[in-house]
């Protein structure tokens, strides 16, 4: 059988050998769907005020954009894409044969700027998480949510649920109100490494800054196009801030957020490192060292250049065990898979399609 991604190819033709997802989504339908989670002053506070949900989802992924989720991934009855444990089954976890894969439900709460209802709302999408898909389905793990601009509600909630087998990441949207390293966020840190979790960044979050680093840009396009820079600027402040140092065992995925730009960003910080270190000197070793040990990245999207120079930019990542397959469903990326895996050294291939992501989440 074939689906999208696999294209004209069986799956066994692109890869004959266990495969981990680690990013699928699912999506909320409606906030209905989310009613018997949630205790009565939110159900009546919604239906008094004819709010439908939060309002950072439609424009993190308008839903009509081809972008949003692939042709063939939207239901013929018009029902919201990635919304049912069965479309995740029918699309991707049974033709893909997948091992594991990992679910990330980002519902932008942190464009709710109510501290009590963006609390209530990441609560009930965790326990929708549960209820619906991880105890139904033994293939699936899964990102955790949280209240973003709280990360003292947050370490709560993610003591509060970290604990079920099924989560293994907490989903951290990539725009924040502040840079991630930065101290207000630790008890957040704490409890993730605490709770033995992964921080996953991924692409998402409507802060009140704009989201290029001078500003509003007047297209989606350009937003996102140019969000491997807010990635980086998340990354170089975990590094510099000393985050690392602080909780040793922190692990950071890199999620919808390309990975061509690391082999330059990182040789960039470290020169900056290597002149500057006097300004931060808890950092004892050069940030593209931290960078192996503590963060990975998601395969989606590749931004799959000609395959002589992606070999080269592969190359440069310096070691075979940074980059794990996602299929990022229902996204459309226009990543060719056949051709990113033909490029790579065949112990890369077995490691980003399933070893790394593996280890990584201890699966
Ligand atoms: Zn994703």
């Amino acid at each position: 059988m074939t689906t999208a991604l696999l294209e004209d190819r069986t799956r066994d033709a692109l890869w004959p050998g266990p495969v981990i997802d680690c990013d699928v989504h699912a999506v909320v339908p409606s906030l209905e769907t989310l009613f018997p989670y949630q205790e009565r002053i939110w159900v009546d506070a919604a239906r008094e005020r004819g709010f439908h949900g939060p309002a950072g989802l439609a424009l993190t992924y308008p839903p009509a954009l081809p972008t949003t989720a692939r042709t063939e991934w939207r239901p013929a009855d018009g029902s919201v894409p990635a919304s049912t444990l069965d479309q995740l089954r029918r699309d991707i976890l049974d033709p893909w044969r997948v091992d594991r894969a990992i679910l990330n439900c980002y519902y932008a709460i942190d464009s709710l700027r109510h501290p009590d209802w963006a609390i209530a709302m990441a609560r009930s999408v965790n326990d929708w998480i549960i209820d619906q898909w991880l105890d139904r389905e033994p293939r699936l793990a899964a990102s955790l949510v949280i209240p973003a601009r709280d990360p003292v509600a947050a370490a709560q909630e993610i003591d509060r649920v970290g604990g079920h087998k099924g989560f293994v990441q907490v989903l951290l949207p990539v725009r924040s109100e502040r840079l991630y390293g930065q101290r207000v966020f630790w008890p957040l840190f704490e409890a993730i490494e605490r709770n033995g979790l992964v921080a996953g960044l991924h692409w998402g979050g409507l802060a009140e800054h704009g989201p290029t680093p001078t500003g509003y840009a007047s297209w989606y396009v350009e937003e996102y196009a140019e969000e491997p820079q807010v990635f980086g600027a998340q990354l170089t402040s975990m590094i510099v801030e000393g985050l690392f140092q602080k909780f040793p065992a922190l692990r950071v995925s890199i999620l919808e957020g390309g990975f061509t730009w690391l082999p330059t960003w990182a040789w960039n910080l470290n020169k900056k490192w290597k002149g500057l270190r006097r300004e931060f000197p808890w950092v004892d070793r050069l940030p593209s060292e931290i960078i192996r040990d503590h963060f990975r990245f998601s395969t989606a999207p590749a931004d799959m250049g000609p395959p002589e120079q992606m070999r080269r930019i592969l190359g440069w990542l310096g070691t075979d065990d940074l980059l794990m397959h996602a299929s990022d469903y229902p996204h459309l990326h226009t990543d060719d898979l056949a051709a990113l895996l033909g490029i790579m050294p065949d112990a890369m291939r077995a490691n980003v399609m399933a070893e790394t992501a593996r280890r990584w989440y201890r699966l």
